[in-house]
């Protein structure tokens, strides 16, 4: 992986610190440029206003060797994912939004920029570029404190990093900017000129990741031992562990839970559930195939999202 310059961006472009939260999604983006222009934009003050992201992938100089430019510290927030609202603050149609994802994105969110060389370079991400963001996709979600700073990354609690560690690897977290704010970034990074846009499907592959099909997951139940249903929610198949993450609250009908599968272990503590991180049990609901959690003890019903049977 080509060095990571940390280039910093001004003050106030991005926000200290992440209010307590901790990141829980990638979301790459386009430059519709280069990233010389990048690397400056997020350096000045910006008349539409303040703008960042975390990262940026291109070439220095422009069609030298790829380098990474990173902006903003992992604790900060940087403002590049702030388009799941529009003007008026209404919230946008999206997949983030009808999957009720938190509502201030950027505060949960690592962003990556990635040079097209806008219309001159036909919106092509060139192959090397793509490569070099897998690896650093990689690299962040290896929860691996030493490894990450090695590489150069900037970040001051450890913390942090270990929760990029438990970013569940799907395609509902390793995301484009489309997926957040829908009409109001149609092309980023979606299909344009003669580039096919965001290669989702080759970063599952290669980050052994789960791609669901169509846009739409497969919805889970979620049920207390009484068969209450709840929600939806994703697994990631880990050796003999299947990681739940805690994000949506998405209730759908359901029915009594059985046939208990195994034991799951939550990506995030459900302390404001009053859940334990051992107690859930994944189950296949009486509606084959949907998969579910059954939340073992006296709990509240933690957020769920979605994921493969
Ligand atoms: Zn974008």
């Amino acid at each position: 992986m080509p060095s990571i310059t940390f280039k910093g961006a001004l003050a106030e472009n991005f926000s200290p610190g992440r209010k307590g939260k901790l990141p829980n999604w990638i979301v790459c983006h386009r430059m519709v440029g280069f990233l010389g222009g990048t690397d400056s934009t997020f350096a000045k003050h910006n008349k539409r206003g303040p703008v960042s992201t975390h990262f940026g992938i291109g070439r220095r100089p422009n069609g030298g060797p790829v380098a990474i430019s990173q902006y903003v510290s992992l604790d900060d927030t940087a403002f590049g994912n702030g388009n799941n609202v529009d003007k008026n603050g209404i919230e946008v149609d999206s997949e983030w939004n009808r999957r009720q994802f938190p509502s201030r994105p950027n505060l949960h969110t690592i962003s990556i920029e990635h040079e097209d060389g806008a219309t001159g370079h036909r919106g092509i991400v060139d192959e090397e570029i793509i490569a070099t963001s897998i690896e650093l996709v990689a690299l962040l979600l290896s929860g691996d404190p030493a490894r990450v700073r090695a590489a150069g990354i900037k970040f001051k609690k450890d913390a942090v990093v270990e929760a990029l560690g438990r970013i569940p690897r799907d395609s509902s977290h390793i995301i484009d900017h489309h997926f957040i704010a829908g009409g109001l970034k149609p092309r980023c990074w979606r299909k344009w000129l003669d580039d096919a846009g965001f290669p989702q499907a080759r970063y599952m592959k290669e980050l052994d990741g789960v791609m669901h099909q169509g846009g739409d997951d497969m919805p889970l139940l979620i049920g207390r031992p009484t068969g209450k249903k709840i929600g939806t929610a994703a697994v990631r198949r880990q050796g003999s562990n299947f990681i739940f993450a805690n994000n949506t609250r998405l209730p759908i009908e359901g029915g009594t839970v059985r046939n208990v599968m195994g034991l799951v272990r939550l990506a995030e503590p459900l302390d404001k559930h009053g859940g334990d991180r051992t107690t859930l049990l994944l189950v296949q609901s009486p509606k084959a195939p949907h998969w579910g959690f059954l939340v073992a003890g006296d709990t509240d019903w933690p957020a769920g999202q979605t994921a493969p049977g």
